[in-house]
C-alpha cells in the first residue's frame, strides 16, 4: 500500500488555495469512500469531455468500469486521464460577493488507465465498483455471466498522483466589512440522505425489503458532521 504523501508531481501539487490542500493520503481514501460517483475526463479526438461515473477503491487502485463500447472508456486505455470526485458541504455566505465560497471536499487524480484483461481481475473489479455503489448486492444478486463480462470494459487507476482540497468553516470576510456589519455572514450546510426504497413494480412475491438496502446508512457527510 502507498502511503507517500499526496500531490508528488508538478500537475497534482494545488497551487491556488494551497492552505486548502491536504496531503495526507488518508484523506484521499476518505474522499472517495464517502463519494458514489467520479466525473472522468478524457481526450477525445483532440478535444476534453467529461463524463459523471461509477467507482471503486481497492487500497490505491481505482476502478472504473462500462460498456465496452464506450468512446470514453476506450480512449482512456493507456492515455492519460484525470477523475474528480467532488462533496459540496455547504454555501458560504460573507458580507461582500467577492468571499462568498463553498464548503467542500475533492480529490483529483491523474494517471493512465489500464484496462483489465483477466476475467477474474475484472470480477474482483467488478465486485468493488458494485460494493462501492449498492454495498450487499454483490452476494444477493446473480453474478455477470461471460457475455455479460465480456461487454464490460475495466479500467484501472493507481492512486498514486493525486490530491485532494477541503475547505470548512465561516466565510473569511474583511475587517472593515466585518466592521461594517452590512450583510447576513455564515454557512448553510447541504446535505444528502437516502429515501425510502420503491419496490420495482414488478417485484415478484414475498420480498421484504432487504437489510442492505433499507439498513443503509449515508456515509457522504464530513467527518465534524458524523461525528455531532
Ligand atoms: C464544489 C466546488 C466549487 C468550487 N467553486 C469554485 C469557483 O467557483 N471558483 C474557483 O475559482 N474555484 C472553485 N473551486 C476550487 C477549484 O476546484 C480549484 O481548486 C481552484 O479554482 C483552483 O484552480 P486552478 O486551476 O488554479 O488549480 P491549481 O491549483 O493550478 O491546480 C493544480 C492541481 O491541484 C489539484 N487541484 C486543484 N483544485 C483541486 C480541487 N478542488 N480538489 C482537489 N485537487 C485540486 C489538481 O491536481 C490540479 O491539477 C471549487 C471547488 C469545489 C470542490
Amino acid at each position: 500500500v502507498n502511503r507517500e504523501p499526496l500531490s508528488p508531481t508538478d500537475r497534482s501539487t494545488v497551487q491556488r488555495g494551497k492552505k486548502r490542500a491536504v496531503t495526507d493520503r488518508a484523506a484521499l481514501d476518505a474522499v472517495l469512500d464517502a463519494g458514489l460517483i467520479c466525473h472522468l475526463s478524457v481526450i477525445v479526438d483532440g478535444a476534453p469531455i467529461v463524463i459523471p461515473t461509477g467507482y471503486g477503491r481497492d487500497g490505491d487502485t481505482l476502478y472504473l468500469h462500462g460498456s465496452s463500447g464506450a468512446r470514453s472508456l476506450r480512449t482512456a486505455i493507456e492515455n492519460n486521464i484525470c477523475v474528480a470526485v467532488t462533496h459540496l458541504d455547504g454555501i458560504v455566505y460573507a458580507r461582500s460577493v467577492f468571499h462568498h465560497s463553498v464548503n467542500y471536499r475533492s480529490a483529483i487524480i491523474h494517471g493512465r488507465a489500464q484496462v483489465l484483461t483477466d476475467d477474474n481481475e475484472k470480477l474482483h473489479a467488478l465486485r468493488i465498483l458494485t460494493e462501492h455503489l449498492a454495498p450487499g448486492s454483490w452476494t444477493h444478486t446473480r453474478p455477470p455471466t461471460r457475455k455479460e463480462l465480456a461487454q464490460t470494459s475495466v479500467l484501472t487507476l493507481d492512486l498514486a498522483e493525486a490530491s485532494v482540497k477541503i475547505r470548512s468553516g465561516p466565510p473569511g470576510d474583511d475587517d472593515e466589512d466585518i466592521e461594517d456589519n452590512t450583510a447576513w455572514a455564515g454557512v448553510l450546510p447541504i446535505t444528502q440522505n437516502w429515501g425510502d426504497p420503491i419496490p420495482s413494480p414488478d417485484l415478484g412475491p414475498g420480498w421484504d425489503t432487504p437489510a442492505h438496502v433499507k439498513a443503509r446508512e449515508w456515509k457522504g457527510q464530513p467527518a465534524s458532521r458524523q461525528e455531532g
